[in-house]
């Protein structure tokens, strides 16, 4: 196993502690697939617990006794019956990232990230977060006994998320200024060895991420997915997710790939541009936008990986708004009883809306990735929903109001 520049294709080992390569290109880290093909089978894995280590001849550790883990991955894949019948199409699934240990995807890079920062003896590690990073890197350091520091841009972080940094004993510091300014700040702190970056620039965060593909292709007995439709923010997942269906490809497990399909906010686009002009390069937004604050990102760190799995993989990238963003995520809670976060409602309003493009056939088979919980934002929950009606405890005014219907 090694790292390797996507631009150069120069390599470092584990024990390099770098983040990218020298010529400033993505890391990546690949394996000797050959002699991982002969060491597994559909078999194989079927035997093992579930979850993201599950497929440890895919991912980047080798002391075992080092992992740190909280039960992540094995999340659910819903077929979606209803929303099949109100957006009219054949075959809808949707795999709900929010009921991971912090309700979020995150800790699917994490238990990876921090376990390889403990084979390697870190003991500080840290990030730059719009809140579902700082969540799950606090949750794992704790358990791993790292001091962790978390930097988010003030006023801006979701309820649940900051009360789950906080309690989880991170030291949390708000900055006056954006997700790209704080992550600009703990890469000069990792740059100066002061903590361990947990970031999605960290490449083995990654590989903890793309075991959401293997789940997929086990669930569905192998019959891969037409198409994967990702909230796109630091573009991180949308990467590691095609990463792994590549992995899988390669070692023979599955015979198809499917288009990658990444949704962006209307006021954080950057990847949705460059896709719409045919680029590889993005020109960042100084000041995004939304109120799905989780993609609430203007430079996305991984966007040329993110932009290539597009590319290679015959996928598409569309942006929604924020108004299509939260009827989405109504939609779901009410016709499928999922409630998510409105950043990962934005695969669910951008496959309604490809569909009408006609971008998306509508036998297509489709998944949709939820990517956080929905009680992690119960501000926007409450002011999108109608007041509770308060009356006197009497049972017969109730039981005109159930009337009322
Ligand atoms: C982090 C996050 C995203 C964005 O994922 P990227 O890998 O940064 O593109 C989307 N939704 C939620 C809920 C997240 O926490
Ligand atoms: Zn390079």
């Amino acid at each position: 196993m090694l790292q390797r520049c996507i631009e150069c294709g120069k390599t470092y080992k584990k024990e390099d502690i770098v983040y990218t390569c020298e010529c400033g290109g993505l890391l990546e880290v690949v394996y000797d697939y050959e002699e991982i093909k002969e060491k597994i089978s559909k078999e194989t894995f079927k035997k093992r617990e579930p979850g993201v280590w599950r497929y440890i001849e895919f991912l980047p550790i080798e002391d075992m006794s080092k992992i740190i883990s909280l039960q992540e991955g094995n999340t659910p894949l819903y077929r979606c019956k209803n929303l099949e019948k109100e957006l009219n199409v054949k075959e809808l699934y949707v795999k709900n990232e929010g009921a991971n240990p912090t309700g979020s995807f995150k800790d699917r890079g994490m238990t990876v990230g921090v376990s390889v920062a403990n084979e390697l003896n870190i003991k500080s590690v840290g990030c730059a977060s719009t809140g579902n990073t700082s969540a799950s890197l606090a949750a794992y350091s704790a358990k791993a006994n790292m001091k962790c520091i978390v930097l988010l841009p003030e006023g801006k972080v979701a309820l649940g998320k900051l009360a789950q940094a906080m309690f989880y004993g991170a030291k949390v510091i708000q900055i006056r200024g954006n997700f790209d300014d704080a992550l600009e700040i703990v890469k000069k702190l990792a740059d100066e060895r002061l903590i361990y970056l947990l970031n999605s620039v960290n490449p083995f965060r990654l590989e903890g991420q793309k075991t959401i593909a293997f789940e997929i292709c086990e669930r569905l007995n192998y019959n891969v997915p037409d198409r994967v439709i990702v909230p796109v923010g630091n573009a991180g997942n949308i990467s590691a997710i095609w990463k792994g269906f590549k992995e899988f490809y390669i070692t023979g497990l599955i015979d198809e790939l499917p288009k990658m399909t990444g949704i962006q906010a209307e006021g954080a686009k950057p990847i949705v541009e460059a896709f719409k002009k045919k680029k590889l390069e993005i020109e960042p937004y100084k000041n995004p936008e939304t109120v799905a604050t989780a993609i609430r990102i203007g430079n996305p760190v991984n966007a040329k990986k993110a932009l290539k799995a597009i590319y290679d993989s015959n996928g598409y990238a569309e942006a929604v708004s924020d108004r299509e963003i939260i009827e989405a995520q109504k939609l779901l809670a009410r016709k499928e009883g999922i409630f998510v976060e409105p950043a990962s409602a934005s695969s669910i309003a951008g496959l309604k809306k490809l569909l009408e493009e006609g971008v998306i056939d509508r036998d297509e088979r489709i998944v949709c990735i939820t990517t956080g919980h929905g009680l992690k934002d119960p501000d926007i929950a409450i002011r999108e929903s109608e007041e509770p009606i308060k009356v006197e405890a009497d049972l017969e005014k109730i039981k005109s109001l159930l009337m009322e219907g």
